[in-house]
């Protein structure tokens, strides 16, 4: 059976009392009550006689019930669809249309409007779900047997549909097979060496591949208790930080940590693994984190249509003469069992050092992108290999770095200029927090690049000045043509830079 629900059911420890959840509001669940719950619940959807490969939609604040909700679907054999709790109606109404579930869950709040979209679209069944233990979800299940025996599944049926973040354009509906999600689950519970006494720190949302998959599968499938935490919060994380041994953040997460004056080598004693993933990591907080802690964070790749890809090596890895370094600025080697390739323009293979589009193969590539069959076709090649969007390089040690998506490569003058090399030399010059650069039309050159910056606090950034220090750093093609110092950058609900948006802003400016 590939079902994964039942992979991660056999990782439970033999003493189903001990504690499995605790969250930040006190609450501490046992291993049982997670079976339990997410039992009673698969009973729940098993009575509603829905269609096979059905849909369950849930858009809820994160709970442990919600993580209940996620087991019982798979238990039942249907399919899970987290959706991103900061979507509004028109978004919301994207969502159900495009994936027709058979049934939706959300809050007790938004039950008017979003029970009225999803009936419109054709739902059978709405229930409500509050992160308070309250909702009629939890009333119905209530009612049902907490004894369920799972729905055996094939590798390649579908276990969920990830919409992508819509950083590059409107979110796809990635199909995630339980083969998919368990051949990564299995292989990095190795790759990053989980210990039997692991405790996990669950700060991330839970309608992501990072929050859901690489978090939750990563404690369960290897019987380890998570520390929950409903939303971020820096103090308390830093407080967890003494009694549990791997965190997973978003890079914003580690630059909010870094300003807790508590941060110490003393105050996360017990920790063993720091990972960061889902945007570029900036070299200054990787290595602020060492000086502060002692710990040299885990950096890693993935996507909504793969899963994990990539990984710095946790310990010496046999596969790369033994390397163990865990390098800054890149996203470490491909994972047991992907098979990574840097193609160039016409698709060939590049050399090692050479920049080109990342291409992949494995047993964690989804199975198409729902209801998109022209999309799916356009992102394999002719031989199979998922292209990932990302473009980058592997050196000669191994080690693959991103250089930006390829939707955000400047094309100026001929020449391709690369955001994240052009990004990496404004993050150095003095009073410089972060930036981004795009891309805009320009009539002589085609394309030019624009900068936009943020000042670390107290500093004040002069737009000419950090282009006349540019170029003393780079060649005089990807010095960007304007600057701009704004408060913050425009970032999408997982704390991705939204570059479409700051494009579309200066689209106009050499009009
Ligand atoms: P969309 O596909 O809708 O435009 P998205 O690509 O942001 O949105 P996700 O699947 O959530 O949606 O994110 C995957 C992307 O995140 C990767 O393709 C890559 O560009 C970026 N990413 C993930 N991890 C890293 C990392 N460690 N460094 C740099 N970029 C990363
Ligand atoms: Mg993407």
């Amino acid at each position: 059976d590939h079902n994964v629900w039942t992979h991660l059911r056999a990782a439970f420890p033999a003493d189903l009392d001990r504690w499995a959840v605790e969250t930040d509001t006190g609450l501490v669940y046992s291993w049982r009550d997670l079976d339990r719950a997410s039992a009673m619940m698969a009973n729940l959807l098993a009575s509603l006689d829905l269609p096979p490969g059905a849909r369950v939609a849930a858009q809820v604040d994160k709970s442990v019930e919600a993580l209940a909700l996620y087991m019982a679907t798979l238990r039942a054999g249907y399919v899970f669809l987290p959706l991103n709790t900061a979507y509004q109606r028109a978004e919301i109404e994207y969502f159900i249309g495009d994936a027709q579930p058979a049934v939706v869950v959300c809050t007790g709040a938004n039950f008017g409007w979003v029970s009225q979209i999803a009936f419109r679209a054709g739902t059978a069944y709405v229930f409500t779900l509050n992160d308070d233990r309250t909702g009629s979800l939890l009333e119905r299940a209530a009612h049902h047997s907490d004894a369920h025996a799972p729905v055996p599944r094939q590798a390649d049926d579908l276990a969920a549909i990830l919409y992508t973040s819509g950083t590059t354009g409107r979110s796809k509906g990635a199909m995630l097979s339980h083969g998919n999600l368990l051949s990564n689950a299995l292989m990095l519970r190795d790759y990053w060496g989980w210990q039997p006494d692991d405790v996990l720190i669950h700060a991330l949302p839970i309608f992501h591949v990072h929050g859901l998959f690489v978090a939750i599968h990563g404690a369960l499938i290897n019987g380890s208790p998570m520390r929950w935490m409903g939303r971020f919060d820096p103090k308390l994380t830093l407080r967890w930080l003494g009694c549990a041994t791997v965190f997973m953040g978003v890079p914003t997460l580690y630059v909010r940590l870094l300003a807790e004056p508590g941060l110490s080598p003393e105050a996360v004693r017990p920790m063993r693994l720091f990972i960061s993933g889902s945007a570029p990591l900036l070299i200054d907080t990787f290595n602020a984190w060492r000086e502060r802690t002692g710990h040299t964070i885990l950096e890693r790749y993935g996507m909504s249509e793969t899963l994990m890809l990539t990984s710095n090596p946790y310990r010496a890895d046999p596969r790369h003469g033994g390397q163990s370094e865990r390098r800054g600025g890149t996203v470490g080697f491909p994972l047991p069992g992907v098979a990574l390739r840097i193609a160039g323009e016409g698709g060939e293979p590049l050399p090692p050092g050479q920049i080109g589009g990342i291409e992949v193969r494995g047993p964690n590539v989804f199975q198409g992108y729902w209801g998109m069959p022209e999309k799916t076709r356009e992102a394999f090649t002719a031989d199979g290999w998922f292209k990932t969007g990302d473009v980058g390089l592997q050196d000669e040690r191994g080690y693959v770095t991103i250089v930006g998506r390829s939707k955000d490569l400047i094309i100026s003058g001929g020449y391709n200029v690369y955001p994240a090399e052009v990004e990496g030399a404004i993050n150095e010059l003095p009073g410089v927090a972060e930036s981004a650069v795009v891309g805009v039309p320009h009539p002589d050159f085609g394309e030019v690049g624009v900068a936009v910056l943020i000042a670390q606090p107290g500093a004040a950034l002069q737009p000419e000045a950090v282009l006349a220090a540019l170029k003393g750093r780079l060649a005089n093609y990807k010095v960007p043509k304007r600057c701009f110092v704004l408060d913050e950058l425009p970032r999408n609900a997982m704390g991705k830079v939204q570059k479409n948006q700051l494009r579309e802003r200066y689209r106009d400016l050499f009009a």
